[in-house]
């Protein structure tokens, strides 16, 4: 059977309408702005990037492509929603100041809220006026998120929370986060864990909240463990109904994955930007054999990704399960991001480990601190480990006790 890769006009029209965008907005911004290393989320000088960018972007209505027109996006398809991300791979943009807000939590609380919560919250995370985080994890909910244990207690008409949260990307500078919170704590005992859990928008300056970053191996303090101590939430900031946090986090999840198409090809732009470091800092390691072949195997997997990831697509717009794709491209995806990471210090050669900050760093020190930023690839947002086991149970049929919890 053959395939057509060819886009539709409609896309093709997108493509270039966001292609001429870009080739008259961004060479202003990067001429204006300092060149801040806009890698990592957390930093000041980068907060501060991300945010300008963002603010271009939504002036031209480019910030939330996939968010309904009536709320400053519009109406990106899923495929859309790809070309988008491989553009600005293409174009290398800066980094987004809300990308959870934008991709993730914006379309919960469109689906969700009510007209008050979306008139309240969506322009703040559209325009980068306020930074938002996402709170599911806890010490021992992560991929068995549904195991959460943070109460909020029903009080009048508020909640009081209490518990502990962990791994908050970010929630030390958010001023707003989508948290979810166990609204029955009986649900756990009657072996019905998924159920009880509701889905809060709630404000990080709220007394009883606090947030203690956690310094990981990059040296940045990026992530958070965020306990609350008879934090009072009002009802009004409940997104969905008591008992409804499953469904919500499920749609929010469903976002996240569709977003690994586009770190496929960040992906590709990244290792065409090592080929050119290395031809500039240690060109002998483009003659080297076992680099090359390296070169050339992580390019094949690139490209197999991206296809397996066009599948997953593809059942999209056919209204059919795109699984197993996407566990495979989330493995695929999390296992190359690692690879390229150790390849791009090796074809530096000793410049590899020339840390940020110093003088003679390369690209100001960014794979030195992808290398070890990149373990993150197999652990957020469902390990390698579960992944199989989703394909073992479900797709494979593997015979035995499910594995799932
Ligand atoms: C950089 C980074 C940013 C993050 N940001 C956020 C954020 O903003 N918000 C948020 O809510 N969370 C965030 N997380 C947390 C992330 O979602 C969790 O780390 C992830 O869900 C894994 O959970 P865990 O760390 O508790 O590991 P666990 O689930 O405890 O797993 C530990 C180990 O056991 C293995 N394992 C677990 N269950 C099984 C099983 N059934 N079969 C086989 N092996 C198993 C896992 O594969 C893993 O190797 C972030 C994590 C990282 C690394």
């Amino acid at each position: 059977v053959a395939v057509d890769f060819a886009l539709a006009p409609e896309d093709e029209a997108f493509r270039d309408e966001l292609r001429a965008w870009l080739d008259e907005h961004l060479p202003p911004f990067l001429a204006s702005e300092e060149l801040a290393d806009d890698s990592s989320l957390s930093g000041e000088k980068s907060q501060h990037r991300r945010a300008a960018w963002q603010r271009v972007l939504n002036e031209g209505r480019w910030a939330a492509v996939h968010w309904p027109e009536e709320y400053g996006g519009r109406n990106a398809t899923a495929m859309q929603r790809i070309i988008y991300s491989e553009v600005n791979a293409e174009y290398r943009t800066p980094g987004l100041f809300n990308p959870n807000g934008l991709w993730q939590i914006g379309p919960m609380i469109i689906a969700w809220g009510t007209d008050e919560q979306k008139a309240r919250w969506l322009p703040s995370i559209l325009d980068a006026t306020d930074h938002w985080c996402q709170g599911f994890s806890e010490p021992d909910a992560g991929n068995d998120l549904a195991n959460l244990r943070t109460t909020a207690v029903r009080d009048g008409d508020d909640y009081l929370v209490n518990g502990q949260k962990i791994w908050i990307s970010t929630a030390h500078l958010a001023r707003w986060g989508l948290f979810l919170l166990r609204t029955d704590p009986t649900a756990i005992e009657r072996g019905a864990k998924h159920e009880g859990i509701t889905a809060f928008i709630i404000d990080m300056h709220t007394p009883g909240i606090e947030a203690r970053p956690i310094r990981d191996m990059t040296g940045e303090e990026m992530f958070n463990e965020v306990f609350f101590t008879d934090a009072r939430i009002p009802v009004t900031s409940r997104l969905g109904g008591e008992g409804e946090g499953w469904m919500v986090a499920m749609g929010t999840l469903g976002h996240e994955r569709v977003g690994i198409a586009g770190q496929i090809s960040l992906l590709a732009a990244d290792l065409r930007a090592m080929v050119t470091a290395a031809r500039s800092v240690n060109p002998a390691a483009l003659e080297d054999p076992s680099l090359r072949e390296r070169l050339a195997r992580a390019w094949t997997d690139i490209e197999l990704a991206r296809l397996l990831s066009l599948r997953a697509l593809s059942k999209i717009i056919k209204g059919e399960k795109n699984w197993p794709e996407v566990p495979f491209a989330k493995l695929a995806w999390s296992s190359l991001a690692q690879t390229l990471a150790a390849l791009s210090v090796d074809l530096l050669g000793p410049a590899g480990v020339l840390a940020r900050g110093g003088p003679d760093s390369v690209d100001r020190g960014k794979w030195t601190r992808l290398y070890s930023f990149q373990r993150y690839s197999t652990i957020g947002g469902g390990s390698s480990e579960v992944q199989k086991n989703i394909i073992a149970d479900r797709a494979v049929k593997l015979p035995g006790q499910s594995r799932l919890s």
